[in-house]
């Protein structure tokens, strides 16, 4: 069994679709397929949500009609049949009724999540349909039956394995199945999802539900790239990561991955590939419990961290005060990625900044508190860096111009952190990439 995601620009227009119904076809193993919303449009979804959060319903009818009207042409120009582009035409009124029904419905965060899992559905949907006209019969399998996330907010896995082969039993004698990334419900059995950019994480969680050989994620590059492609001209593909060094590069920004799909492929041992939809031949990156070989493999960045200072000259020292500092973070379940220490203050990062008044106000009882937003943390990746003298020496060297807040060096073998602020990022990335890659 494989597991292959085909994100938001691989099912972006009916030629692209077309293109992947041709990848999934060629397998000789049983295959289940996730699928994103075509590109674009989970953001609408979002402006959609915010226009009837803001209760501004003809903002979002408007927009509602905007996206329908492109749907529609969607089906028009994927279809070869009329049969086909009917039933293409009725699935997606059916899903704009439902979108427009919240112009005068109730609207609470619980509706937010049910107008964002449309674009899945809806791509997930078409994928089938026109699998059928070509002749194929795939079996569509309806996330919102196996995928679901428990109180924590982590997912089921016990729940999503023995529902997800309860579904797939239904089909016996069928080896192609499709089924929708990102959506899945909660604890309470409500329509939820698992964050942007969450169908790489549906991949993976499926990959370890049924020991996929391996999880295949497609995507519009032709691999994990040595630095932010956004940012920088001249990065490469990497040939080969392993888990730890793809693990930390999502979670400090890479967008390529969405932060937690690395994991679960980790503690199961099953290899994450990442291919290019639109060069399917380009080798691509392998992801796996391979040694890879020590030395800097790749920079992110992440953005939108802010970074609190507590400065206390009596009690630092003491003992006891870290763990009160830490527990307050606790408290409000805000997880600290960077931290540093001198004899009179303690500097932290953090990226969640839903309980940062309640935080600050309970560290102000030990201390004076400075907060500053709009840092980025820079972070170099790769087997061994923090034990490799000239690894950190370069860093430092494309550094020299930039002003650095914090580093974290040494917490792990694999990962050197740096906090600048966010208007230096594009600089640092650069002059990264110019000293430890192009030279
Ligand atoms: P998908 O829609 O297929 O999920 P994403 O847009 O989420 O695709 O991720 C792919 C994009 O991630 C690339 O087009 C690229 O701009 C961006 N990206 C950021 N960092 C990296 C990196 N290190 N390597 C490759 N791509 C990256
Ligand atoms: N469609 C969702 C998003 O845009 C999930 C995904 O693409 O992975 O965030
Ligand atoms: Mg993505």
């Amino acid at each position: 069994m494989k597991v292959m995601k085909f994100g938001g620009t691989s099912v972006g227009t009916p030629e692209r679709i077309r293109s992947v119904a041709k990848l999934v076809t060629g397998s000789n193993e049983p295959l289940v397929v996730v699928l994103s919303a075509m590109s674009g449009t989970t953001n609408i979804l979002v402006e959609i949500s915010d226009y009837l959060g803001k209760k501004n319903p003809d903002g979002a009818y408007e927009k509602i009609n905007a996206l329908a009207k492109h749907y529609e042409r969607v089906v028009e120009e994927l279809f070869a049949t009329e049969a086909c582009r009917q039933k293409g035409l009725e699935m997606v009124r059916d899903h704009f009724a439902y979108l427009r029904s919240f112009t005068h419905d109730l609207f609470t965060s619980n509706e937010v999540k049910c107008v964002l899992a449309q674009g899945e559905l809806i791509s997930s949907a078409l994928f089938q349909l026109y699998l059928e006209e070509q002749g194929i019969a795939p079996v569509l399998l309806p996330a919102l039956n196996f995928m679901r996330i428990d109180r924590e907010q982590e997912p089921d896995q016990y729940y999503i394995r023995e529902n997800l082969l309860r579904e797939m039993e239904k089909h016996p004698g069928n080896s192609l199945f499709v089924t929708q990334g990102f959506i899945c419900r909660n604890a309470y059995g409500e329509i939820d999802n698992l964050g942007r950019g969450g169908s790489d994480y549906t991949a993976s969680l499926i990959g370890v539900a049924l020991d996929a050989s391996e999880v295949i994620i497609w995507t519009d590059i032709d691999g994990f790239h040595d630095n932010d492609p956004r940012y920088v001209e001249n990065t490469h593909p990497i040939a080969e990561l392993s888990f730890d060094e793809a693990a930390e590069l999502a979670y400090f920004g890479a967008k390529i991955l969405h932060p937690s799909t690395i994991l679960p492929a980790k503690v199961a041992g099953i290899p994450v590939i990442i291919k290019n939809t639109m060069d399917p031949a380009a080798r691509g990156t392998l992801i796996s419990d391979k040694p890879t070989g020590m030395g800097v493999k790749a920079i992110a960045a992440k953005d939108n961290i802010t970074a609190v200072r507590v400065k206390s000259g009596r009690m630092l020292l003491a003992y006891g005060f870290m763990r009160k500092v830490f527990e307050i973070f606790e408290l409000y379940r805000t997880p600290i990625d960077m931290i540093t220490t001198s004899e009179i203050s303690v500097s932290l990062t953090i990226d969640d900044r839903s309980h940062l008044d309640q935080i600050v106000e309970d560290l102000r009882h030990y201390g004076t508190v400075e907060v500053d937003h709009g840092q980025t943390i820079i972070c170099a990746v790769g087997e061994g860096i923090a034990s490799a003298s000239n690894a950190a020496a370069s860093l430092f060297n494309a550094m020299e111009d930039i002003p650095v807040r914090m580093i974290s060096y040494g917490g792990s073998q694999n990962n050197i952190s740096i906090l600048i602020g966010s208007d230096f990022k594009k600089k640092a990335l650069n002059a990264l990439s110019s000293h430890l890659f192009n030279h």
